[in-house]
């Protein structure tokens, strides 16, 4: 089997442009490669430790896999499922716990924001890094496309693999992280933030219509200077919009400041919504047809399972033999 790469998504809100460049752009571009095996999977589980409708979580997944499905995952390519349909994970994640130290999670600064942010500080979210350690390493995945943000927690995945190896044998390779250049994307309300799910005022959804998106990059929150900057520190708003601009072009930074040497915020505002809106038309016509055909989905998602299963219980029985379980 070629080397793997795994990527996960939690179902906890509508996906936004952040998702979309931090990592579905990049895990598509690395799906049409043919260098590597590639799974991605509905991170259901993980979501569960934020504030949650029960009545609508079914939904969300669904909704997540859509959005993954036009975004440009190929199922003929890549192995896309549901985490809680695959028990090992949670499995694996228990024995992850018995080798991570307190300290270890405390450090994580996700977990710290999320709580700062109101969010009731339950086990699961404090653990949360723990269970992704054990999304990828169960699949012994060589690379990982991950927002910056991720960065923290795949360090700690990394680590834990380490400590593995060093007490019961060399089982997992230790996963390498693929960035973006867009780094993280910035919310539009609030730029000093990443954009997040959970946050829904700052985001620009991979739904919203032309209009919309043409709406909310026009209200973005800015600056008072009068010419186009790039600034990340202190201009944060309108590099914000620099970097989206530069990533749904193929350009760089520089390039754009460059392009829009003289124009006005609204000016440049204008372009920005313009382009983007029209990079998101195909994603938007072929969610519009999978919506229609959620038996489709559903399908893929089982046929991904099984794809993903086998791989799942080899290594969780690797795992518990090497720690002594009968
Ligand atoms: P939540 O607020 O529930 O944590 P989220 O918006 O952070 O949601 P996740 O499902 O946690 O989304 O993350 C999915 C992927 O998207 C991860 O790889 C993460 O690194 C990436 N990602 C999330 N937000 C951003 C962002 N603002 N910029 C770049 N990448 C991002
Ligand atoms: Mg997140």
């Amino acid at each position: 089997m070629k080397p793997l790469i795994v990527s996960g998504i939690k179902p906890s809100g509508i996906l936004h442009i952040g998702n979309y460049l931090g990592m579905i752009k990049q895990a598509v571009d690395l799906q049409n490669s043919d260098k590597y095996s590639y799974f991605y999977f509905i991170a259901d589980l993980h979501s569960l430790t934020t504030k949650y409708d029960p009545k609508e979580k079914s939904k969300e997944v669904m909704e997540a896999a859509i959005d993954l499905l036009s975004a440009g995952i190929d199922p003929k390519k890549s192995a896309l499922f549901v985490q809680s349909h695959i028990l090992e994970h949670a499995n694996l994640a228990w024995i992850f716990n018995t080798i991570t130290s307190m300290g270890q999670l405390e450090r994580m600064v996700e977990y710290k924001e999320k709580v700062a942010d109101g969010q009731t500080p339950n086990a699961g979210l404090f653990d949360y890094p723990v269970l992704m350690a054990a999304d990828i390493l169960i699949y012994k995945a060589q690379k990982v496309p991950v927002g910056e943000d991720q960065r923290q927690h795949l360090e700690l995945a990394r680590d834990i693999a380490r400590s593995f190896n060093k007490r019961f044998g060399k089982t997992f390779p230790e996963p390498a992280g693929v960035y973006t250049k867009a780094l993280r994307v910035m919310s539009l309300s609030d730029p000093k933030k990443k954009m997040s799910k959970t946050a829904p005022a700052g985001c620009l959804y991979l739904s919203d219509s032309p209009k919309k998106i043409k709406e909310k990059i026009n209200t973005a929150v800015t600056d008072s200077h009068k010419e186009v900057g790039y600034d990340p520190e202190n201009r944060p708003g309108i590099s914000n919009l620099i970097n989206i601009y530069a990533e749904f072009s193929g350009t760089s930074p520089e390039a754009a400041v460059k392009q829009f040497k003289g124009a006005s915020y609204k000016e440049f505002k204008a372009a920005v919504g313009e382009l983007v809106a029209l990079k998101l038309q195909d994603t938007q016509e072929r969610k519009a047809n999978l919506e229609k055909d959620k038996k489709e989905v559903l399908r893929i998602l089982e046929n991904g399972a099984e794809t993903a299963r086998p791989i799942a219980k080899k290594t969780l029985e690797e795992v518990k033999s090497r720690v002594g379980l009968i």
